[in-house]
């Protein structure tokens, strides 16, 4: 067992299989097995094949150097049947998503510009006022169902709901909730269409603009913005970026972009800034 454990690639097996990677080698086994059996004889055949699943099954795939082959010629409809959901869709949608929501929000004062975003001052000194306003209110399924503009939100837990039914929504801490329901009153306010935007839009605008918070609603202490860069399997490398305060480590936004170093976006530089 000693030396089959020393044989297992564990980063392709276990959890870490690519089911992409191994249904790939797995067809490839078939076809030279096949290939085998008309060449040499069926038993050849079989044995070969049970060799091809042995190697597949302890080191992950039977053609070195698969995973970065489906990374890049398995498109990326083909690798979410499998359940590789990009990994920019699994954090959040907001930056990476489309120009426009930076540019929605500029145009409504929230940000200063769409090439170099930052908080206006105008509206990080008003956000901060609504946060403190409401620091010590009971964010209910009322509060959530005006935040949203719909009568469908049902609350689980502290930090997530469910809106309209079907669409779930987690927030990486209550005071990231907070500075959403904050934000949310400050766009009503303003008008510029928020009323007319979507559940899903809303969220959208919330969480781009949470990547900006410039001051801990929690504690009052200023924010870090860090950023680690992941490779998983099948995908494009991608960059995570991290907003929490530096004083008491609450956490307030992420996002994830497809993209490291010199290849991230312009807007991920931006915020780096
Ligand atoms: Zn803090």
């Amino acid at each position: 067992m000693e030396a089959l454990n020393a044989f297992k690639r564990n980063e392709y097996t276990g959890e870490n299989r690519c089911t992409p990677c191994t249904a790939v080698n797995v067809g490839i086994a078939i076809i030279l097995a096949g290939a085998a059996g008309v060449a040499a004889g069926t038993g050849v055949g079989i044995v070969f094949f049970l060799v091809a699943l042995a190697l597949i099954y302890f080191r992950g795939y039977l053609v070195p150097g698969t995973p970065a082959l489906t990374k890049r010629y398995l498109s990326a409809s083909v690798l979410e049947l499998f359940g590789k959901e990009p990994v920019a869709g699994r954090a959040s949608r907001s930056i990476d998503a489309d120009a426009a929501t930076e540019e929605q929000l500029v145009a409504i004062g929230a940000l200063t510009d769409a090439e170099a975003p930052a908080l206006t001052d105008s509206f990080a000194t008003a956000w901060e006022a609504a946060i403190e306003g409401i620091r010590s209110e009971d964010i209910d399924e009322s509060v959530l169902r005006t935040l949203f503009g719909t009568d469908d939100v049902s609350r689980h837990a502290a930090t997530g709901a469910v809106i309209d039914g079907n669409q779930s929504i987690r927030w990486i801490s209550e005071w990231a909730l907070i500075a959403d329901v904050a934000a949310g009153r400050l766009l009503a306010e303003r008008g510029s269409g928020w009323e007319t935007l979507s559940p899903n839009d809303r969220i959208a605008l919330l969480r781009s603009l949470r990547l900006f918070i410039r001051v801990c609603p929690a504690c009052g202490g200023t924010i870090d913005v860090t950023e680690r860069t992941v490779d998983p399997c099948c995908e494009r490398p991608h960059t995570l970026i991290e907003v929490a305060c530096s004083d008491c480590e609450t956490p307030l936004a992420d996002d994830a972009v497809v993209g490291i170093d010199d290849d991230a976006p312009g807007r991920l530089r931006a915020i780096r800034e």
